[in-house]
């Protein structure tokens, strides 16, 4: 097989996701045969360092050894099983391990199969917790500008980014919004910490003023991934749990994308000491190999349901997938990993080369920022940096850093100008320093003219 053939069939017959398929016109699609470690190999001994992690999922590299042979192991013994009614060895340790390694009060693991569908459950337990408790009228939610929160109806709702969300608003529900605390809108010689109190003002008076008909403030903490890479500093969460426990109002944290250390810390909740009332979890959840989700809850939470059948309080949603033993055993072997490896710390040294490595483009002209948090690091594209003016979308910039990545040996896939690195931590300094360096040569080729 040739890359071409397998190209010319799949344009056939595949619709791929978040993609304008005329674009491939112009755009050869990349066929994929194997992948090892942090790297892709086409059909013709072409490489590329996933440098996205494949969308933000894969946390140990492609094949790995381990999680092939917890799938081997599980797949042998049972595929899967229906979870309502019957349980299995898989579902009740991975429960065990994640009400252990995520912040203290979480107690109570629900699953479904993808992020979005965890933030639909999550959502739909905020408001049935208060229906139950006798506050039928909290049915709104609070997020930020700018958030992402997946593609379902009800997540798209929930989310602020445009480009996705603008088509189909005459479908969704109505939620409030308040300002981000994303620290790029700071003025200058502000902190990043001063700005996300300032920002935090408009949540305080909007929760003050419309508590009583708000279920939960949902929030991506630290990173807004899809919004851009866009940043934020920590108290803006520690904050917000203080003020929706003084106003009644759950927190639902979203790190279906910042979970499984891609901050710096195992769950960026940590780092603003703070537990959620909700916390979804995906991607990472089985360093992406399969599709899995969870909501972890408080004890408050459940036993608001709990009570006897006629009484119609129970949480009557599921997913036809919910708690795959398959990617159940995935995550366990996946905290294994976390556990064993020292990960979390091991990648220290990882982040501190991923801030060397780039630091020559402070002083680039056409580069209006450089943020990081933890193993995820953004390069903002501007067309002027002392104004921060951003280049126009229909200009596609990011493409052409995306193309010449592939030129290089590298996977590197900005979101619209941003340039951005989340790799695997299996990565090598060496492998960080060459990214870096493709990223410097396409973003010389993307600002020119
Ligand atoms: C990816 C993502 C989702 C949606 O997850 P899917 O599995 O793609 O449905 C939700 N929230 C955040 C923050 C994400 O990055």
């Amino acid at each position: 097989m040739r890359n071409a053939d397998l190209v010319a069939r799949g344009l056939k017959s595949v619709w791929h996701p978040c993609t304008q398929m005329k674009d491939h016109e112009t755009l050869p699609l990349v066929p994929i045969r194997r992948g090892k470690g942090v790297w892709l190999e086409d059909f013709e001994s072409n490489r590329y360092i996933d440098a996205v992690s494949s969308w933000w999922v894969n946390l140990f590299g492609h094949a790995n050894p381990r999680i092939n042979a917890a799938i081997q192991k599980q797949i042998s013994e049972l595929e899967h099983v229906i979870l309502a009614g019957f349980t299995h060895e898989p579902v009740v340790n991975l429960s065990e391990r994640l009400i252990e390694v995520t912040p203290k009060g979480l107690n109570k693991c629900f699953y479904a199969d993808n992020g979005s569908s965890a933030i639909e459950a999550a959502l739909k337990m905020s408001f049935h917790y208060w229906k139950n408790q006798g506050r039928p009228g909290k049915k709104n939610f609070v997020n930020l500008s700018n958030s992402y929160h997946g593609e379902t109806l009800g997540a798209l709702a929930l989310g602020d980014v445009a480009l996705y969300k603008e088509t189909y608003k005459p479908l969704l529900m109505e939620v409030l919004t308040a300002p981000s605390p994303d620290a790029y809108n700071k003025e200058a010689g502000e902190t990043d910490e001063a700005y996300a109190l300032r920002q935090f003002e408009a949540m305080e008076k909007l929760l003050e003023e419309k508590h009583e008909e708000i279920c939960a403030v949902v929030v991506e903490p630290l990173i807004q991934c899809a919004g851009g890479m866009r940043m934020h500093h920590p108290v803006y969460h520690t904050k917000l749990r203080q003020a929706c426990d003084r106003y009644g109002v759950h927190l639902i944290a979203d790190e279906i994308a910042v979970g499984f250390g891609r901050t710096g810390t195992l769950f960026a909740c940590e780092q603003s000491g703070i537990t959620p009332d909700f916390m979804c979890l995906s991607k990472g959840l089985t360093a992406g190999y399969l599709p899995l989700s969870v909501v972890l809850t408080t004890n408050d939470v459940y036993n608001a349901f709990y009570d006897d059948y006629e009484t119609l309080k129970a949480f009557l949603h599921s997913h036809s997938y919910t708690g795959n033993p398959i990617g159940c055993a995935v995550a366990l072997a996946t905290l294994d990993i976390f556990r064993d490896d020292n990960v979390i710390e091991k990648n220290r040294r990882l982040s501190a080369c991923l801030a060397e490595s780039v630091a020559h483009l402070a002083d680039h002209p056409n580069v209006g920022d450089i943020r990081q948090h933890g193993m995820t690091l953004a390069v903002e594209m501007v067309k002027d940096k002392a104004s921060k003016t951003p280049f126009p979308w229909q200009e596609r910039r990011g493409v052409r850093v995306y193309q010449h990545s592939l030129t290089r040996e590298a996977l590197l896939r900005p979101l619209g100008n941003v340039v951005y690195f989340m790799p695997p931590y299996v990565i090598t300094e060496d492998q960080i320093r060459h990214l870096a360096q493709v990223a410097t040569e396409g973003i010389n080729i993307a600002v020119r003219d």
